[in-house]
């Protein structure tokens, strides 16, 4: 099979019917092999019955995944890619703001130019100011993070990966966002970009709030943070923790020695409570020790860990 179509929706009963056809008439006029995963992710509306409609127009192509309850976006992206089988892999919306004519240019850049994944640009975005702006800030903030410098625009739901890549990485959580940056890090470096076409919502509403980017960020961290000291969280908060306590514990010693100093002198000299450093050393002792615990705390939990010795094999001979 050539390509397959993971979809992800979550009340977007009206779009449904649209898209399929859409992509239908796309996939006919260049004959591919493909199937469509439609995900529902726990719908309240009629998004199911309306799968199952298409699924017995087209039962060879149409596939449908029911969750019982809304669990987001990157689980049912998860489910739709456990399930694939085409050689290229696309993702798209299902609110018909991404455009299925893109998927054979897609595909061609994926079997012919040589990349693992590429992802849409929506360049000219049809969606209000106050998602496009904070957006901007969002994707210079993730290049410069994952270090993936060509790619403006993380989150988008347009994306194509060569098989291999899906079906090595884990998207959980709200990680959807940062697919190319967890495909980066399973070694999939080949990462591309295309300009798509978008478009305002035709029906329905987005399900996303301005809290995505409070959310959006935080992920960003974890991510780094796991890509990083994942499977040595010690070399992180030990080199803090030691440099915490080194620190209070100079400031100590300075503090006690010029007391005594002081003192054998027959200078006038203040309780050592008096002085601000003691405090300042007292915490900075406290927080490096905290840090160290925190240290060996994660390596035990990593020690662990069934993911402590999985790694990405391309090849045996
Ligand atoms: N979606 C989903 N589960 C959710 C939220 C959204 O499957 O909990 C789907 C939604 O139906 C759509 C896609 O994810 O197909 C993108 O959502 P949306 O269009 O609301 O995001 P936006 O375009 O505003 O970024
Ligand atoms: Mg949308």
């Amino acid at each position: 099979m050539d390509i397959s179509i993971v979809i992800p929706l979550y009340n977007e009963e009206e779009s449904l019917p649209e898209l399929f056809a859409w992509i239908e008439r796309v996939m006919k006029a260049h004959g591919f092999s493909y199937e469509v995963i439609f995900v529902n992710d726990g719908s309240t509306d009629h998004s199911w019955q309306v799968i199952e409609q298409l699924q017995g127009q087209a039962p060879d192509i149409v596939k449908g995944i029911k969750f019982r309850r809304n669990y987001g976006k990157s689980p049912a992206l998860f489910c739709g890619f456990e399930r694939a089988q085409g050689e290229v892999v696309i993702t798209m919306d299902a609110d018909l703001q991404d455009s299925p004519d893109e998927i054979p240019a897609l595909y061609r850049m994926i079997t012919e130019g040589g990349y693992d994944l590429v992802s849409g640009w929506k360049k000219k975005r049809y969606d209000p100011l106050s998602k496009t702006l904070p957006t901007k800030l969002f994707n210079a903030t993730a290049r410069r993070v994952s270090g993936i410098r060509n790619l403006h625009d993380f989150n988008c739901g347009l994306k194509a990966y060569r098989k291999e890549v899906i079906k090595n990485i884990e998207v959980y959580g709200e990680m959807h966002r940062y697919i190319p940056y967890l495909a980066k890090n399973a070694g999939f470096t080949r990462i591309g970009e295309k300009v798509v076409h978008h478009q305002a919502r035709k029906y329905g509403k987005t399900k996303f709030g301005l809290n995505r980017f409070v959310n959006g960020y935080l992920d960003l961290i974890t991510l780094w943070f796991l890509s990083t000291f994942g499977v040595k969280p010690m070399h992180f908060f030990g080199l803090l923790g030691s440099l915490m306590f080194v620190l209070g514990f100079i400031a100590v010693v300075i503090v006690g020695v010029s007391k005594l100093y002081y003192m054998y002198n027959d200078l006038p000299y203040r309780l050592v409570t008096e002085s601000p450093y003691f405090y300042l050393a007292l915490t900075a002792m406290i927080i490096g020790t905290q840090l160290f615990l925190a240290g060996f705390l994660g390596e035990l939990i990593s020690r662990n860990s069934a993911e402590r010795n999985k790694y990405q094999i391309e090849k045996i001979i």
